[in-house]
C-alpha cells in the first residue's frame, strides 16, 4: 500500500501587492492586498470584472509599492504566497492586510489553512473586503479575522438583490463582536426605498454599525462588459441621502475612491 501525498493548499490569485487603502473605514491606511481571482456576483458597477474568472498567472509584488511584479502560475501553493508576503512585510510599514477579490469567500476552504499562518507570520490584522452574500463561508473563516467590509448590493445600482444574504451576513458578524462596517455604492440611479430598507436591515442589527456611502466611479466601457452608463451621484442627492440614513444609523460617512484620485493601483 502506497501513502498519499498530503495535497497542499493552493490559491487561485489575481494579484498580491502593497497599496494605501482608498475605500471605507480603512481609508489612508497601508495594506498588502492579496487579490482572489472568481466572483460570483456581476455588479454593474464592478472595477474589477478581471477578476470574475481564474486566470493562467498572476502577479505579486516583491517589493512593497515598487510594482515590480513577478508572474506566477495559478493556483500559487500557500508555502510560496506565504513566503512571498514575508518579503513584502517590512518593519513597521503596514497596518493590516486586505484579502480581497473578487469575492474572497469563494475561496473559504483555502482560507481556513492560510488565514491562522498569514497572522502568525506577518503579526499583523487580516481584514475582509466582501460583497457580504455568503454566510455559511464567512462562518468558515470568522476566527480568523479581525475585521470585515461589507458591500450592501443596492438593487436599483447594483443590479444585484441580496437582502436576506445580508442580513445574515451582518448579524453573524456583529454576534462574533468583530470589527464591521458597510458600504453602500450610490449612483444617480439610486432608489430611495433600497436605502430606506438598507439602513432599516443595518439599523435592527444594531445603530451604531459604521456606514460608508461611496459615490460610484464612472467606468471607462472596456471595465465591465456587461455595464449600463452608470452615472456618479449630484451632490444635493448624497447630503440628502446621507440625512436620512443619519436618522437610523449613528454614524454615516460620504467617501469616495481615493485611491483612484491618486491615480493608484
Ligand atoms: S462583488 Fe465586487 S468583484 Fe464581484 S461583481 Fe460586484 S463589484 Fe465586481
Amino acid at each position: 500500500m502506497t501513502a498519499k501525498t498530503p495535497v497542499i493548499p493552493s490559491a487561485r490569485l489575481i494579484e498580491v501587492f502593497s497599496a494605501i487603502q482608498g475605500e471605507g473605514h480603512n481609508v489612508g491606511t497601508r495594506q498588502i492586498f492579496i487579490r482572489f481571482a472568481l466572483c460570483d456576483l456581476r455588479c454593474h458597477f464592478c472595477d474589477s470584472a478581471h477578476t470574475w474568472h481564474v486566470p493562467k498567472t498572476c502577479r505579486i509584488e516583491q517589493t512593497p509599492g515598487l510594482r515590480d511584479f513577478e508572474i506566477y502560475s495559478n493556483p500559487v501553493p500557500l508555502p510560496i504566497l506565504l513566503e512571498s508576503i514575508k518579503q513584502q512585510n517590512l518593519p513597521a510599514l503596514h497596518d493590516s492586510i486586505s484579502i480581497t477579490g473578487g469575492e474572497p469567500l469563494l475561496h473559504a476552504a483555502f482560507l481556513v489553512e492560510f488565514l491562522p499562518q498569514l497572522r502568525s507570520v506577518t503579526g499583523l490584522p487580516v481584514y475582509l473586503e466582501t460583497g457580504g452574500h455568503r454566510p455559511e463561508e464567512l462562518a468558515m473563516i470568522l476566527p480568523h479575522l479581525n475585521s470585515v467590509g461589507m458591500d450592501f448590493k443596492l438593487p436599483s445600482v447594483s443590479g444585484e438583490s441580496r437582502w436576506q444574504e445580508h442580513t445574515k451576513f451582518l448579524q453573524l458578524c456583529y454576534d462574533s463582536q468583530i470589527e464591521i462596517f458597510v458600504k453602500i455604492i450610490v449612483s444617480n440611479k439610486t432608489d430611495l426605498a433600497d436605502l430606506e430598507r438598507s439602513a432599516n436591515v443595518i439599523a435592527e442589527i444594531n445603530p451604531s454599525i459604521k456606514v460608508f456611502l461611496q459615490p460610484v466611479t464612472p467606468l471607462e466601457s472596456t471595465e465591465n462588459p456587461t455595464q449600463e452608463i452608470i452615472v456618479a451621484p449630484s451632490p444635493e442627492q448624497v447630503l440628502s441621502w446621507q440625512e436620512l440614513m443619519k436618522r437610523t444609523i449613528k454614524d454615516v460617512r460620504v467617501i469616495p475612491q481615493t485611491h483612484k484620485m491618486l491615480n493608484q493601483l
